[in-house]
């Protein structure tokens, strides 16, 4: 059905927290602004179906471990019930609220918000077919793509569902992405991750703290490929104590629906058992960009082998009019780099001089402990060969960590051997994505590591293992004992 045409200053392609962040800072600096979504509110993957659920069920897993824990210091909890249905009614009142805020935020705003999938017709015009069946034009100044990405699939490992009665066409419900894992339909009894990184860790810690038995598989030598060892040493441990079985250098096959699961078959040279049953099985093998479907191809818009679409320092893609941002304008795939590159898209349109030229993209995989890091990595100084000295702190020697009965966790610093100036932050630990903004801060402020000794950090935290990392690379840690290597001059 056609609806009222619609003119607009900007159009933002995608309400995640790049699109609506753009919208809103669109709408701030005086612009005429729509947003498109097919959600009825804004918020994306990232409030829907990532970021926000994981995150409560991840504090509920650690709640969980925690209860567990507490027999060491004398607090024996009973065993906990789970109520699979209020849990579940919990989270999503969680993404209600934020969503329903943004919408309230968007309406103050006066942005407009459009429910339904967007087309590019030209590098001027979106066709807009609305969630309540209209077809609307939609002519804009400017557009900005934020269409984000999508769990990426493994085709030749489809399962069909046979459960019981005979073979059916449709997929089984037995397999997982990180969506359908989210929605927490059950505590299935076991579960194989597929996929080692930020999804397979997070949601398997989720579900092995609920009660399941969750094994990973992963096909590369360590978990979280391409992060530094030593950090992911420390996770690596403790989640060897809480799930079931860690699968590295190993690959899926085949999988065939069972009676009571999905037969999986195995490939890999320390296997002990090549072929098993799950329950559920979760494919977590990264996310593609969204850059399909879009019709794209009736503009100059660019993209590239892995379906990225090319972007300027400004974030401006080959056509003019139209700029891209957060996952479908490349790596790292994350939430706060959207938001970033919204404010860069919208600055730049609104003919500030502004380009996209962070020193430190913080990444947080929020396991237990968690993993955090930014800027340089010692995995990539050594893949550029690049001189850096490292000043670690070790959480053992942090009282802090005593009283919460984690020690398990590192801080280091990654520093110019020369200068002593923060390159990177490193941390491992509980809590530790709330500590690396002091590092991103360090990085981008080109801090020097007696800048970040010589701050006060508050006593007892673990923030204090940022600092006493700083000392460490002077050799004057209080609460380790290192031989001197430099000395100050006074
Ligand atoms: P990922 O890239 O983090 O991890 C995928 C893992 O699967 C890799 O370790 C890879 O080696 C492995 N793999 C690939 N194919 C495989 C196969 N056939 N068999 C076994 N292992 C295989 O991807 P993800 O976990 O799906 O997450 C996707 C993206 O979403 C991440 O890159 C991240 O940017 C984003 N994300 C971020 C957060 C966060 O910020 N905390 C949380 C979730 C997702």
């Amino acid at each position: 059905m056609p609806g009222t045409p619609h003119t607009t200053q900007l159009a933002v392609i995608g309400a995640g927290p790049g699109g609506y962040a753009a919208a809103f800072l669109a709408a701030d600096l005086g612009l005429q602004v729509t947003l498109i979504d097919p959600e009825p509110q804004p918020g994306g993957v990232c409030l829907y179906r990532g970021c926000i659920p994981s995150k409560a069920l991840l504090h509920v897993a650690k709640l969980l471990d925690e209860a567990r824990q507490a027999t060491r210091w004398g607090v024996t909890f009973a065993a906990p019930t789970i109520d699979v249905e209020k849990l579940r009614a919990w989270k999503e009142s969680v993404v209600h609220k934020l969503t329903g805020g943004l919408a309230d935020l968007c309406q103050r705003r006066h942005v407009a918000y459009i429910q339904g999938r967007a087309t590019f017709r030209n590098a001027t015009t979106l066709a807009v077919h609305t969630a309540s069946g209209e077809d609307i034009e939609v002519t804009f100044t400017q557009a900005i793509v934020a269409t984000g990405s999508q769990p990426a699939t493994l085709p030749r490992l489809a399962v069909d569902w046979r459960d019981g009665v005979g073979a059916g066409r449709s997929p089984s419900p037995r397999l997982l992405d990180s969506t359908s894992a989210l929605a927490l339909t059950d505590i299935p009894r076991t579960l194989l991750v597929i996929g080692g990184g930020y999804i397979g860790l997070e949601m398997g810690s989720v579900y092995a703290a609920l009660g399941t038995q969750v094994s990973v598989v992963e096909m590369t030598a360590g978990l979280l490929p391409g992060v530094d060892r030593d950090l992911v040493h420390v996770l690596s441990r403790r989640l060897e104590q809480s799930l079931a079985a860690i699968m590295l250098n190993t690959t899926v096959v085949a999988m065939q629906a069972a009676v009571d699961g999905i037969s999986v078959t195995f490939e890999g040279a320390e296997l002990q058992q090549p072929q098993q049953v799950f329950e559920k099985v979760l494919i977590a093998v990264g996310r593609r960009p969204h850059s399909q479907g879009l019709g794209l191809e009736n503009t100059r818009v660019e993209i590239d082998q892995r379906g990225f679409i090319t972007v300027d320092a400004q974030r401006r893609t080959a056509e003019p009019s139209i700029y891209a941002i957060g996952d479908v304008a490349g790596e790292p795939m994350l939430a706060h780099k959207a938001t970033h590159e919204g404010r860069i898209a919208v600055e730049a349109i609104a003919g500030h001089k502004v380009a996209f030229e962070p020193h430190a993209i913080p990444a947080v995989v929020f396991t237990d402990p968690e993993i955090a890091w930014c800027g340089l990595t010692e995995t990539q100084a050594k893949q550029e060969g690049r001189r850096i000295e490292v000043a670690r702190f070790p959480w053992a020697a942090s009282g802090r960590a005593m009283t919460l009965d984690r020690t398990d966790g590192v801080t280091k610093l990654i520093l110019d051997p020369e200068t002593g100036r923060v390159l990177g932050v490193g941390l491992a630990g509980s809590g530790a994505g709330e500590l690396i903004a002091e590092g991103v801060l360090a990085v981008e402020m080109a801090a020097l590591a007696s800048d970040v000794a010589l701050s006060i950090h508050p006593h007892p935290t673990l923030s204090e293992t940022l600092m006493e990392a700083a000392e460490a690379f002077s050799g004057q840690s209080t609460h380790i004992y290192r031989p001197q290597r430099r000395r100050s001059s006074a």
